[in-house]
């Protein structure tokens, strides 16, 4: 028999991490805050407190909306002898102060990097961290839900992996959405521009990434760079004078200006971005 589970929260990724379980042959018993969620979950077993939840399987996904709402869930429920993975988003903080709250219990904190649509499917992957034997125990599991990537025993590294590529996503995005406001402001159609050259052009650019992640990590084998950071720095000048020009608020792009000119008056402009990024490090 495939391991019973049980999946905390009904939400829209809470349903669909449920279904995928449904769909591989798992047990699978779902609670959720506000009954009758989800009715298309017809084989599931509903329990109606969250203790009757953790009682029925060893392996327990918790997918809340934040951080105190799991604690609030779990509070007072006996759960010696589980494995909680937590998918809710949290903290790499958060993530370590609740493993610490689970008395008799293994804990692992996941971050998901997909939307619910994705679930089950080729593209998603679950980023987890805490306890690697039942990662292990589980591995197989997991693998029901989206590759699972297991990234070291500290709690919180999930959850950092997690913020970071969420960030990088947040930065492109904001990026895109400027991009797009000067195009609205001209009147020139958004879905031409997006299809034809904003994705090419941000695919080809995602191709310098690992190049500047080099020079991050080795910075006397730095190569020399095309885009030094000077010549950056004195035409980023162009891009807000347009926005503003254009009627577009420029202040997703500020600080990416103001960073450029950091770099230049410390003596960086002739280096490529990853100066850029140790600048952004402020706790040295
Ligand atoms: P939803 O808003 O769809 O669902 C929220 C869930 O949290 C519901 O089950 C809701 O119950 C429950 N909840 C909210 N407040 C409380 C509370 N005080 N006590 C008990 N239960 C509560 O969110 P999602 O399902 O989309 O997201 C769940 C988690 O997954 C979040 O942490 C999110 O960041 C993460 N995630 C979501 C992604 C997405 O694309 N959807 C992608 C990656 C991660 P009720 O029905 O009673 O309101």
């Amino acid at each position: 028999m495939k391991t019973p589970v049980t999946v905390l929260g009904l939400g829209a990724m809470g349903t669909a991490l449920a279904q995928a379980f449904l769909a591989a042959g798992h047990p699978t018993t779902v609670w959720n805050r506000t009954p009758g969620r989800s009715p298309e979950l017809t084989d599931a077993v509903r329990a109606s407190t969250v203790a009757e939840a953790v009682a029925a399987s060893p392996l327990v996904i918790v997918c809340l909306l934040v951080d105190t709402t799991v604690h609030d869930a779990l509070e007072g429920v006996d759960l010696t002898g589980k494995v909680i993975a937590n998918l809710t988003n949290s903290t790499p903080d958060q993530a370590r102060a609740l493993e610490a709250t689970l008395a008799g219990a293994t804990y692992l904190d996941g971050g998901i990097m997909a939307v619910p649509a994705m679930i089950g499917g080729p593209h998603a992957f679950i980023l987890y961290s805490g306890d690697s034997a039942a990662f292990e125990r589980h591995q197989a599991d997991l693998a029901v839900l989206a590759r699972p990537l297991y990234v070291g025993a500290d709690a919180g590294l999930a959850a950092l992996y997690d913020i970071a590529l969420l960030s990088a996503m947040y930065g492109m995005f904001g990026g895109a959405e400027h991009a797009l406001a000067l195009m609205h402001s001209a009147k020139i159609p958004a879905v031409e521009f997006t299809e034809q050259l904003l994705v090419p052009w941000l695919t080809a650019m995602l191709g310098s990434l690992p190049r500047i992640a080099a020079d991050l990590d080795n910075p006397s084998q730095a190569a020399a760079a095309g885009s030094n950071l000077a010549m950056q720095a004195a035409a980023f000048h162009n891009l807000i004078d347009t926005a503003v020009a254009q009627g577009v608020d420029p202040s997703l792009l500020t600080p990416m200006g103001e960073l450029l000119q950091k770099a230049v008056a410390t003596g960086h402009g002739d280096e490529d971005m990853a100066a850029t990024i140790r600048l952004l490090k402020t706790n040295v």
